[in-house]
């Protein structure tokens, strides 16, 4: 693919002019990208049936990391990289992971790390995966740091595994360490950021994050996913925080089938209004791209273009409210032909690429639009939203 238009010519050092302008930018934005990540050893297929079928050909597990190199070779393809400014991800030390984790958990990890296993419901590892597991929480602490101290404007943590199922004393739904509650955390100790803002769009419900701040009055957490799809039972719409935290854990179930039209609802009636009240000093975002229309793992039906405006969106927030600090990091996203895509359209947005860099493309052209949810809000979906505008409502105002 043309990552740059015809028209444009080679600058002085060899670059194409728009490029050039990006990378002189400043400050750039971040990648937090390590080859390491691609070492995560999630096993084999999820459902194993061996016993009814000896013979079926074992496939790689849904949480394979190569999905995430394909999305970083994505970027390098569309010029996209080459305008971000490449920060280097490290192991997270246990002090970090405690800022978590019970010292008891971190510990017994690198004991199931010596031979591979799962560290808890669901959350498979190879032999060293405690390493690899420690450079993803690493990673998107260093997105953090970037970001608070101003060389990057916004950053991108491109890791494996993921984190947001993760509890504190056990891993969960692929998950080792959850790398998003950690780095909250971090901020607020390490950078003195005061409030900060957790944006979880990945299908499934953040739950790990939740339980990190269900009672803290300085973490916001918002959740978009797909309703009782997993963990079963979590992401309620009575879930609202407790004690002082009440009203700042904000959960939005959506029905199956919703889609760009939808989350723009959300977005626009319950997301925006209630982050910018909030007035956080750092956003996060758990970006999962699961919620994408070729999923296996849920029944959304979002394009690529729901997660550029998603992006644009929030960083809008950020510009308004905290110098526009966003770090994403990656979470789930398991469609190996399009999630890759998707998070490819996350970083586009993230550096604001010149017109003449080609855009990222969307694998199925304008056909991609023509879902019913991409011109409008399902009846259920409107539903579902207004029931949550109405929970939410007591706490914000909406
Ligand atoms: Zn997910």
């Amino acid at each position: 693919m043309a990552a740059v238009a015809g028209e444009a010519s080679e600058g002085e050092a060899g670059l194409p002019p728009a490029v050039a302008a990006a990378l002189t930018a400043e400050p750039p934005v971040g990648l937090i990208y390590d080859d390491r990540f691609l070492s995560h050893n999630s096993g084999l297929a999820l459902i194993e049936d061996r016993d009814n079928y000896p013979f079926a050909e074992p496939i790689a597990h849904v949480s394979s990391p190569v999905l995430v190199g394909r999305a970083k070779q994505l970027m390098d393809l569309a010029g996209i990289t080459v305008q971000m400014r490449r920060l280097p991800a490290y192991e997270a030390g246990d002090d970090e992971l405690a800022l978590y984790h019970t010292r008891d958990y971190i510990q017994r990890v690198g004991e199931i790390a010596k031979t591979g296993g799962d560290a808890g419901t669901g959350a498979p590892m190879g032999q060293g995966g405690d390493r690899v597991a420690r450079l993803a929480a690493g990673a998107v602490i260093a997105a953090v740091d970037g970001v608070m101290s101003g060389e990057v404007r916004s950053a991108y943590a491109l890791v494996r595994p993921p984190g947001h199922h993760a509890l504190a004393g056990r891993g969960m739904g692929f998950c080792i360490f959850g790398n998003v509650a950690i780095a909250a955390r971090h901020a607020q100790r390490a950078h003195g950021a005061a409030k900060i803002l957790i944006v979880d769009w990945d299908v499934h419900h953040g739950n790990g994050t939740q339980d990190a701040f269900y009672a803290d009055p300085t973490v916001l957490f918002i959740s978009i996913h797909q309703e009782d799809l997993f963990p079963v039972g979590s992401g309620a719409l009575d879930q609202v925080g407790e004690g002082s935290g009440e009203g700042l854990t904000v959960n939005i179930p959506l029905p199956g089938g919703t889609g760009n039209k939808g989350y723009l609802a959300v977005f626009e009636r319950l997301v925006l209004p209630i982050a910018r009240s909030f007035v956080p000093d750092l956003v996060i975002i758990s970006a999962g791209q699961d919620a994408s229309v070729l999923d296996p793992l849920a029944r959304m039906a979002l394009t690529t273009s729901a997660y550029r405006t998603m992006t644009a969106m929030l960083l809008s927030v950020a510009a308004e409210t905290c110098g526009g600090r966003v770090v994403v990091a990656q979470e789930g996203g398991y469609a190996p032909a399009y999630a890759p895509y998707c998070s490819a359209a996350i970083a586009e947005s993230l550096v604001e690429p010149h017109p003449a860099i080609t855009p990222v493309p969307e694998p199925y052209g304008l056909r991609a639009e023509s879902l019913p949810s991409s011109r409008t809000i399902g009846l259920d979906a409107e539903r579902a939203i207004e029931a949550a505008r109405s929970v939410h409502g007591r706490f914000w105002r909406l």
